[in-house]
């Protein structure tokens, strides 16, 4: 380990340095450190088919990912650290193995998807099960990605100003980046050699669980962890393009009920009572108070359903998404949900959706599945720091139009509710300029 272990990071540090949730999800990094866990594990699984972005970051930084390990254990009084990671990558376990600290693991992951849902993560690494509703926290586990964990390590010397992210898809060279944070996608794409393709589409954060950004202006955060680009013409494309009203009309006529979909949802064979296949069955009728439609409230939105079990291209995701949502609104949910964790042991080990398999039923197996690290310029000469990188309130500028600022001063703070600071992180300038611009959302800063 490096001397930096010795170094103690404290839970105000972490906050003050603006960690979150590096992996997509954005939650405070400071408050999962501020609770009590016996494990505290590193999910390395990155199972979004053509992102690279966390196995190269563990290449190029092991020690500082360990570091912040450690010290993510010793916050929380955990015992045990895992670090769960596709078996495939001998190369990144081998660099690993050798420094483990002490109480640190790694377990093998299989090349599957969605081996990085946290549920599923503390599952293969630990045998425990999240119950319905749950959080890792509920059976004794904090889970945080690599480059949180990096910045962990990290968080007394300087706080987050700069993401990683891998560009992949129809770009000449398929990289990742280290960009400052409040970049242009655009520069991202272009700092991987540009697009191979005419009308280049944007899925950020990958090609599953992620989004299809239309503004190729918009900015990289502190979630930001993967750029696809795809032809305007690709399957994942038009499946995104699908409006409810064509979902929903498709849906209803095409689904015989056989079931796939439930059969292999991930949440589903941990035991959950989600059972997309019934919620298929509610766009017939009007069943938001059936019991297995209150089910969708613990779909993960993974979309293995939509994007690989169904046989006839239906979108149960989107459906149990519609009626999550709807259920959220009425504030409605399952008091006392059933929960059957056997069929985790029963099933699961034959039902996983191997990434190979899913990749030529997207149609990515032409892509380069490669995205090593290199250091690229990508153009900062203006960056849009957004008010609202993570879990919780947007925060508030604390810089004005004309201010001079420098890399690493904080911009925004979390606003307070009743006295106290609500629930998110500051964000910092990722470069020395002058504020140009402040609105609802953004910071905008300008070299000088
Ligand atoms: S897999 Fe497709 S056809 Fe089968 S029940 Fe699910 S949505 Fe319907
Ligand atoms: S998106 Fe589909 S497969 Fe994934 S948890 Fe929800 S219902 Fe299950």
């Amino acid at each position: 380990m490096t001397s930096t272990l010795m170094e103690q990071v404290t839970v105000a540090q972490v906050h003050d340095a603006g960690v979150v949730g590096a992996g997509g999800a954005g939650f405070p990094t400071h408050v999962k450190l501020a609770a009590k866990a016996d494990t505290v594990l590193i999910n390395a699984a990155e199972c979004e088919p053509l992102l690279h972005k966390d196995k190269e970051v563990l290449r190029a930084f092991p020690d500082q990912v360990l570091n912040g390990l450690a010290q993510a254990m010793r916050l929380v009084g955990a015992s045990r650290g895992i670090i769960g990671i596709k078996g495939k990558y001998h190369d990144v376990i081998e660099l690993l193995r050798p420094r483990l600290p002490q109480g640190v693991e790694i377990v093998s992951l299989p090349d599957a998807y969605p081996s990085g849902d946290e549920f599923m993560l503390v599952y293969e690494a630990t045998g425990r099960v999240i119950p319905p509703g749950g959080i890792p926290l509920h059976v004794g586990a904090v889970v945080i990605n690599v480059e949180t964990a990096k910045n962990v390590a990290e968080a007394a010397a300087q706080p987050v100003t700069e993401k990683f992210l891998t560009v992949a898809g129809a770009v000449h060279e398929p990289v990742t980046l280290r960009v400052p944070i409040g970049v242009t996608l655009e520069a991202c794409v272009e700092a991987a050699d540009g697009p191979t393709v005419s009308n280049p589409q944007y899925m950020v954060g990958g090609v599953m669980m992620g989004y299809l950004e239309e503004n190729h202006q918009a900015l990289v955060d502190k979630t930001t962890g993967g750029l696809i680009v795809l032809p305007d013409d690709h399957v994942v494309v038009r499946r995104r393009r699908r409006d409810w009203a064509q979902i929903a009309r498709i849906g209803r006529s095409a689904c015989d009920q056989c079931s796939y979909c439930t059969e292999l949802c991930p949440r589903w064979l941990l035991g959950h009572p989600i059972e997309p296949h019934r919620a298929m069955r509610s766009l017939g009728f009007n069943l938001v108070g059936e019991a297995n439609v209150l089910g969708t409230s613990f779909c993960c939105e993974c979309n293995l359903c939509s994007l690989y079990s169904c046989p006839e291209d239906l979108d149960p995701r989107n459906v149990c998404v519609q009626n999550k949502r709807r259920l959220a609104s009425e504030k409605r949910r399952w008091e006392s949900p059933p929960f059957v964790p056997e069929r985790a042991e029963r099933h699961l080990k034959n039902r996983r959706a191997p990434t190979a398999r899913l990749m030529r039923k997207l149609g990515l197996t032409h892509f380069t599945n490669r995205g090593p690290l290199v250091e690229r310029a990508v153009s900062a000469r203006r960056v849009g720091i957004k008010l609202k990188q993570h879990v919780g309130a947007p925060c508030r500028p604390v810089v004005s139009v004309g201010d001079n600022v420098l890399r690493g001063q904080v911009v925004g703070v979390p606003p307070e509710v009743n006295g106290k600071p609500a629930l998110g992180a500051p964000v910092h300038s990722s470069i020395d300029g002058r504020v140009t611009a402040v609105d609802d959302a953004v910071i905008w800063i300008s070299a000088e």
